[in-house]
Parts: C-alpha cells; sequence; structure tokens
C-alpha cells in the first residue's frame, strides 16, 4: 500500500498517454493556431519597416516595454552608456533567456516561439534606432525626441560615433528580425509536422530524453 502510493506520487501532474486511441491532435492544432497568429504577425511587421507607430500600436510593443524600462534601471550602475543601451538590450535578452531556457527543457517549440519574440523585438526596435537623427518618434511621455533631450537611441549612437548610420542600422534590425521570426516560424512547423510523422524521440536533438513525462512530444505524436 505504502509502495503503491508512493507510486502515484511519482506519477506526473499532466501526462497524456501517447497510445491511447482517444488522444486528440489537440496540441499540434493549437500549435499551428498559434504559428498562424505569428506568421500573420510577421507578414505585418516585415511590410512595415521602420514604421514607429505601426510598431508602437501593436499589443506586443506593450509587452517588450517593461522590460526595456527595467532594462534602463538594471543597468543604472554602469554608467550612462550603459543606462541608455540597457532598455534596449534587455527587452532582446529577455526572450533570448526564455530561448535558452527552453532549449535545456528540450521544450523546442517553445524555444522557437521566443526566437520569434527575440527577432520580433528588433523591429520593434528598429524605428527606434533609425529615429536617432530625425528624433520624431512619440516616446512615452507622448512627445517626441526633438521636444525633450533626445532619446536612447540619439545618446548610443552620438556616444558610438555612428549617428549617421541610423537608418542604416535601423534597417538592419528591422530584416534581421524578420528573418529570426520566419526562421523561428519555420523551425517551429518542422518540430511540429515532424514529431506529428514520426513519432517520439526521431527527430535530431530530440534523444532518449524526451521518453520523458507531461507535455513532451510524445504525448501527441501518432504512434
Ligand atoms: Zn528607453
Amino acid at each position: 500500500m505504502e509502495g503503491e502510493h508512493r507510486a502515484l506520487l511519482r506519477k506526473p501532474v499532466v501526462s497524456i498517454d501517447p497510445g491511447s486511441a482517444d488522444t486528440p491532435d489537440v496540441i499540434p492544432a493549437s500549435r499551428f493556431l498559434l504559428l498562424t497568429l505569428l506568421a500573420w504577425w510577421t507578414v505585418g511587421f516585415a511590410v512595415h519597416p521602420l514604421n514607429g507607430e505601426y510598431v508602437g500600436a501593436s499589443f506586443l510593443h506593450l509587452i517588450n516595454l517593461p522590460f526595456h524600462e527595467a532594462g534602463h534601471i538594471l543597468f543604472s550602475p554602469f554608467g550612462t552608456f550603459m543606462t541608455a543601451f540597457g532598455g534596449s538590450l534587455m527587452q532582446l535578452l529577455i526572450p533570448v533567456v526564455c530561448v535558452v531556457s527552453f532549449v535545456r527543457r528540450e521544450d523546442w517549440f517553445a524555444a522557437a516561439v521566443c526566437g520569434w519574440w527575440a527577432g520580433q523585438n528588433l523591429i520593434d526596435l528598429a524605428p527606434y534606432i533609425a529615429d536617432a537623427r530625425a528624433l520624431q518618434l512619440v516616446l512615452l511621455g507622448g512627445r517626441t525626441g526633438a521636444e525633450v533631450e533626445g532619446h536612447d537611441w540619439e545618446a548610443i549612437l552620438r556616444s558610438l560615433g555612428w549617428l549617421r548610420h541610423d537608418r542604416t542600422l535601423g534597417y538592419a534590425a528591422h530584416w534581421l528580425g524578420a528573418l529570426t521570426m520566419v526562421g523561428a516560424i519555420g523551425v517551429a512547423i518542422w518540430i511540429t509536422v515532424g514529431l506529428r510523422d514520426q513519432g517520439p524521440g526521431i527527430r535530431a536533438g530530440q534523444g532518449n530524453r524526451a521518453q520523458g513525462s507531461g507535455l513532451r512530444p510524445q504525448g501527441w505524436a501518432r504512434q
């Protein structure tokens, strides 16, 4: 009885029987739904390069903003340059940390989605970078950089002596971001379709550890 009790305690809280006939393809369906949304967002962002109004109006901008502001505070002990740069750095670091964390857990799909988010953050930053000389972007306080004392990227590029490259760097951030988003969606589709078609533990990098418990790929793979 005691042993039985312990065995029950060891059972994962969330578990889907891979062999069960009534295991629906709910997870792939929800994943494809999410990927459709990400693809839709990707196209929307990609065709609006350096469009601060479009990027700023996105729901995703509201998610990125608190990390940006926290970065300014977090990096403030490291001087004025890092205080200015810390905001943009932090909004890129958070999704990258999420990617690393999910890779360590071998949750490749979640890692790919966070990779997409990292790319989206580059696109989020692109109009800001490109606005270093023009200072026409409306900032958090409702005024443009020209109306206040400049802004982050004006300070960053000025101290690096790269102000004249602001548009080039902005475009580079935009297209690198778009490429990252497309690549991440591709990886996520490959993982989802590959696992569905070939069963658990077969895909490269899955290894034997994919035989674990919980909502791991084998939970919904066709056997
Ligand atoms: Zn800032």
